[in-house]
């Protein structure tokens, strides 16, 4: 019998090795294979009679690492798609999708051999040699635990030498080491809460997903309802149907970190095993709820986008909650869609898929549109309330009325709305995407800004760090006062921040309670997350701004009025998605405002472009009309997902390489009806980390035929890029600079 074995390596093809006639592995068990002269963890993936390679010495699998597979079928179903689709190699797939890359260790066992204590032992010795007299047996680890020493290498050679200690040597998961982790998984549930009564739309989507799993086959819906429309609620009931049909569950969350308050609404409705994959989850853990799950002990699992390689025994749903939001595409050299996974995934696992969001993408309202997916939809809050109105605010206009000083981000409107929601014991968000104190430090006589050395980009303010930031590199100088270009004092700070919004909201308002929440404040633990989401929420605060990270899922009852401040700043983007982005965002944020009972809600939107028809639509909460008239321009400038893309980036840490090779790219791209090449051209953003980019947008003439021209480019660039061209692809591409 011989086996075809995947290692966690950037390699395209599987490696042949032959079973041992003792072993008896299924496809999906990890297995230690020789590699050169080392040794490593691989996937088994299958098994034939006969090598898939004939052309030199097959060396026998060294030990299975466990009895049974890892890896379920519809898994390594999942993996095999993947490399294809993405075009990465299966060997990269495979790291990024299991946890640790599969590290496994060689742990080494000291035995005392000898009788007695020598006693002619060397002081450096003896501390260790009594260890071992006195318990006749340890690990190594655990040696250099109690002894308090990192290595113990040497001291053990000559306990050896010596004939006192032989060593003994396993192989052992560097993960598979906890025994007690069931605990975590197991999370003492609170009392279950009692289950609202569904109202009737509420009630009839419930019956139909229900109906949909007893068939225990593919069926998809896209669930779009409104913000409070009560989606978590049908999402609980379907968890539910999963969980009395013996299935397990995935739900998939955008950013787990950022929606404590919905894992709770979980953890206090559900007495089963959760397993809820965090970033903060070390590759130990990690890997204990991997076993727990492919066990079937874990049922319900909630993670955010790289949940979808958990190895489920029998998966019965996926629920991809907020589908349309952008952290479900891993960016990177394994680039991947979440939501596009958990469709494929659902379709091999014979399971239930629930899109959800308030404002669905744009793929799956046209998928739905043409029947793909079942359309299920709330159109109502399910407390009641109604949806809060929207007013767009133009503050240049507003300046012609009550003059603001140049560097103001609050219109009057927006200040007098903030006041009176205050004075009436209410709550206020503001929400500016843009961290730091300005943008960038321009020079008022020369028009010069302080750029970035290593990247095309200019230096964010932060001010009370009395730093200048790179966004993009994390490059941090010291401000100076002095312009660069004509050496005058003239700097200034130019465009807004979240910083910047905090200190004129404390100007103005200074007795309000004010918390900020954004990468600068959470991220350097200024400010816990966690906390100040429940500060907030219980009402010890009274205003919460900052960026995206308020702006997802958060209900909050006192919060009446919603303030979004220059929200053209996600507008105006290098992007085709930039207006759905846009309306998608202001309609989240819109979302949190008024959600109780006898408090409505408000929201005032500030740009400079409001006649913009994402911010139009916002206007009128009108998800449908906006796509209409997304959906043409899709179509006519054939983007997707009328068009499939793909983008090839390269670059180069020398100019002149990078140019040659766009040069040479670009005289050898075949001729082809079916694709249609669009550059190479210098990115967006030019200069990244001093490495010059460029790129080549690969747009599909004929549907379906990307893959078929794809694989020709590549063949073509890989190897003319060289060692000094960094060659990197993204199908379906969500960043084009
Ligand atoms: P969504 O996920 O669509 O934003 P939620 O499921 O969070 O909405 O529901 C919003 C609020 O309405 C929550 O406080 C929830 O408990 C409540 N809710 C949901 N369904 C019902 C119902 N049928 N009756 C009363 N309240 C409900
Ligand atoms: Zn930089």
């Amino acid at each position: 019998m011989f086996a075809q074995v995947a290692l966690p390596v950037p390699l395209r093809s599987f490696l042949t090795y032959a079973v041992p006639t003792d072993l008896t592995p299924l496809p999906g068990t990890l297995v230690l294979v020789p590699v050169g002269r080392t040794r490593q963890v691989g996937v088994l993936w299958s098994l034939a009679s006969q090598p898939a390679w004939t052309a030199g010495e097959i060396r026998p699998i060294i030990a299975l690492l466990e009895e049974r597979p890892l890896l379920t079928d519809d898994l390594l179903h999942l993996l095999e798609w993947m490399a294809q689709y993405y075009l990465c190699p299966i060997g990269s797939v495979i790291a990024a999708a299991v946890p640790g890359h599969l590290r496994f260790h060689k742990r080494r066992r000291a035995v005392w051999y000898g009788t007695e204590l020598p006693a002619d032992l060397p002081d450096t010795l003896r501390p260790l040699a009594e260890w071992l007299h006195k318990r006749t047996s340890l690990t190594e680890e655990t040696l250099a635990d109690r002894l308090g020493q990192a290595n113990l290498n040497n001291q053990l050679a000559q306990l050896v030498r010596r004939g006192l200690v032989t060593l003994e040597e396993s192989w052992h998961g560097r993960h598979a080491t906890t025994a007690s982790n069931t605990q975590s998984a197991t999370l003492p549930a609170t009392p279950a809460t009692p289950p609202p009564t569904l109202n009737p739309d509420q009630a009839r989507h419930a019956r139909q997903l229900a109906e949909a799993q007893q068939t225990r086959q593919f069926v998809p819906f896209l669930l779009h309802g409104i913000t409070g429309s009560g989606k978590t609620e049908l999402y609980f009931r379907a968890v539910e149907q999963c969980l009395a049909l013996g299935r397990q569950a995935l739900l998939m969350v955008p950013e787990i970190a950022l929606t404590p308050q919905l894992i709770q609404r979980y953890r206090n409705r559900f007495q089963v095993a959760l397993a809820v994959f965090h970033s903060r989850l070390g590759d130990a853990q990690r890997f204990d709820y991997w076993q727990q799950i492919r066990d079937g002990r874990a049922k319900v699992v909630i993670g955010a986008r790289s949940a979808i390689f958990a190895p489920f025994a029998d998966l019965g749903l996926i629920v991809v909650d907020e589908e349309h939001d952008t952290s479900y595409k891993q960016e990177g050299s394994v680039p991947y869609q979440g939501r596009d996974m958990a469709v494929v995934r659902a379709r091999r696992a014979n399971a239930v898929l629930i899109l959800g969001s308030a404002t669905p993408s744009l793929e799956s309202l046209t998928n739905a549109g043409q029947g793909r997916y079942t359309l299920l939809y709330l159109g109502r809050r399910a407390t009641g309330t109604p949806l809060p109105t929207v007013e767009l605010i133009n503050p240049g206009e507003s300046t012609l009325h009550t003059p603001m000083r140049f560097a103001d981000l609050l219109s009057h409107p927006l200040r007098q709305a903030l006041q009176d929601t205050l004075a009436a014991g209410q709550q206020a968000l503001l929400f500016l995407n843009r961290r730091g104190f300005a943008p960038s430090l321009l020079c008022r006589r020369c028009g010069q800004a302080v750029n970035c050395p290593h990247c095309s980009v200019t230096l964010t303010l932060h001010k009370a760090r009395k730093q200048l930031i790179c966004h993009y590199c994390d490059h941090r100088q010291r401000v100076h006062d002095v312009c660069t270009g004509c050496g005058q004092l003239s700097l200034f700070a130019f465009g807004p921040g979240t910083e910047r919004l905090e200190e004129e909201v404390r100007e103005w308002l200074p007795a309000a309670r004010i918390a900020r929440l954004d990468r600068d404040t959470v991220g350097t633990g200024l400010v816990d997350l966690e906390s100040t989401l429940t500060a907030f929420h219980d009402r010890r605060l009274d205003i919460l701004l900052g960026t995206q990270m308020i702006a997802k899922g958060h209900h909050f009852p006192g919060l009446t009025l919603v303030g979004v401040v220059q929200a053209e700043t996600t507008l105006c983007q290098p992007d085709f998605r930039a207006a759905e982005r846009t309306f998608q965002l202001i309609t989240q944020v819109a979302g949190r405002a008024g959600r109780e009972e006898g408090a409505p809600g408000r929201v005032m939107v500030q740009s400079y472009d409001p006649g913009h028809y994402a911010l139009q639509a916002v206007l009128t909460h009108d998800v449908a009309g906006f796509a209409i008239q997304e959906q043409r321009f899709r179509q006519e400038a054939g983007y997707p997902p009328y068009r499939r893309l793909a983008l090839l980036r390269f670059s180069a840490s020398a100019l002149q390489d990078g140019e040659t090779f766009a040069h040479t790219l670009r005289a050898r791209l075949p001729v082809n009806e079916e694709v249609q090449w669009l550059g190479p051209a210098q990115s967006p953003l030019f200069k990244l980390r001093n490495r010059y980019r460029w790129q080549l947008l690969i747009k599909e003439m004929v549907p379906g035929r990307l893959h078929r021209c794809l694989k020709p480019l590549l063949a073509l660039a890989i190897p003319l890029a060289g060692s000094r061209i960094r060659l990197e692809w993204d199908v379906d591409p969500y960043s084009f600079v």
